[in-house]
């Protein structure tokens, strides 16, 4: 097992204020509704830092806080298993004897018994089942074991109500205290990181609240991104009231209402062919279309205006969930980032997709 790229020689120090400098910065420009909610995870996020720094530094035997630059790495080929969904959340741990014999876990679920507050004590997340099993082991065999190795498809929670305790925090304790009680270096991989709260996390972000050129997400506006319009979407009950200002004769509102309908008829049929297009494809395909149009002279320059208009802020709309996700996965990343890599007792990996598991002997192992 080698790191990719060699370790950035920074003091924990000087390392600890860089992630906490990030994750501000990061608070500050996602611009969600609930600011409280991100307070509160450059909190979690913090204290829990401080604490590993606190535990690394009083400890002058383990090996400094240390963050490979890309902390992606295969997992050992023992913690291999078959998933029925492979996006769902689970997770398994394998438990490495000093005499190299291995006891591996079963592949474990969270248990979520409904939302209600009567039930929540019922909750149970993978990894702290995990964490159970483990201590029941380690009861019995504790200073036999020389590592634990536990993967889990989501990176722990760092975010988990008033009641809970995350599972990043009571990991960092728990395999804070296996290390200290027996010398049991934990080992634990990932291969999606879940950030503070899940996928979830930016679903109401809006274009208004990304699209002012001052906002550190600007650059994201104008990504190469490929998504569907969706004409469905298309609010153009603001081009009828000028069928109204015409006054000479019924025949003309006539001819204007039909030629608004037809218009916007053609508009809506735009999403057939216009699949797999950029922001660019598809501001272009709508805007020629409507300069293509010739309204009734007292109105049309209005009327091609509005509807102009409501193109540009139906294709803005329809390029947020597109936009949404990207941002989701940097923000996620970056939120995960500072607990990654190796500071001694507790180690750190995404697992990069392509190249889950690290080759070595497929043996079969005991299994409990
Ligand atoms: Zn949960
Ligand atoms: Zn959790």
């Amino acid at each position: 097992m080698t790191p990719t790229t060699a370790n950035i020689s920074q003091s924990s120090i000087q390392l600890y204020s860089i992630y906490l400098e990030l994750l501000n910065v990061l608070a500050e420009i996602h611009i969600l509704n609930d600011s409280l909610f991100n307070f509160r995870i450059v909190n979690r996020v913090s204290s829990t830092l401080a604490y590993y720094m606190d535990n690394i530094e009083q400890q002058t035997n383990i090996p400094g806080f240390s963050i490979d630059a890309c902390t992606g790495r295969p997992m050992p080929y023992f913690l291999k298993h078959r998933p029925k969904d492979p996006h769902r959340q689970r997770a398994i741990a394998v438990v490495v004897f000093r005499n190299g014999k291995k006891i591996k876990s079963e592949l474990v679920y969270p248990v979520h018994r409904n939302n209600s507050a009567s039930f929540t004590e019922f909750t149970k997340h993978s990894e702290e089942i995990l964490f159970e099993e483990i201590n029941q082991l380690l009861q019995k065999y504790g200073a036999k074991v020389r590592n634990i190795f536990i993967y889990t498809y989501y990176s722990p929670c760092l975010k988990r109500g008033n009641k809970y305790c995350d599972c990043m925090t009571q990991l960092v304790q728990k395999a804070y205290q296996w290390y200290r009680k027996f010398g049991i270096v934990t080992v634990v991989y990932f291969s999606e990181p879940w950030g503070p709260s899940g996928p979830d996390i930016l679903k109401d972000l809006k274009y208004s609240d990304i699209s002012s050129s001052s906002s550190a997400l600007y650059p994201y506006v104008d990504q190469e991104i490929r998504f569907i319009v969706d004409t469905k979407e298309l609010k153009q009950k603001n081009v009828f009231p000028f069928i109204k200002e015409i006054e000479d004769g019924k025949d003309e509102k006539k001819k204007l209402k039909e030629y608004l309908e037809s218009a916007n008829k053609h508009l809506c049929r735009l999403r057939e062919n216009s699949k797999g297009f950029l922001k660019s494809q598809h501001l272009e395909h709508g805007l020629k279309y409507i300069d293509s149009l010739t309204f009734h002279k007292k109105v049309h320059k209005r009327i091609i205006e509005t509807f102009k208009n409501n193109w540009i802020e139906l294709v803005n709309y329809c390029s947020m969930s597109a936009i949404i996700k990207i941002l989701t996965s940097v923000y996620n990343k970056a939120v995960v980032k500072p607990f990654l890599g190796d500071s001694g007792f507790l180690q750190i990996y995404q697992v990069p997709s392509g190249i889950e598991v690290e080759e070595g002997d497929y043996v079969e192992l005991d299994n409990t």
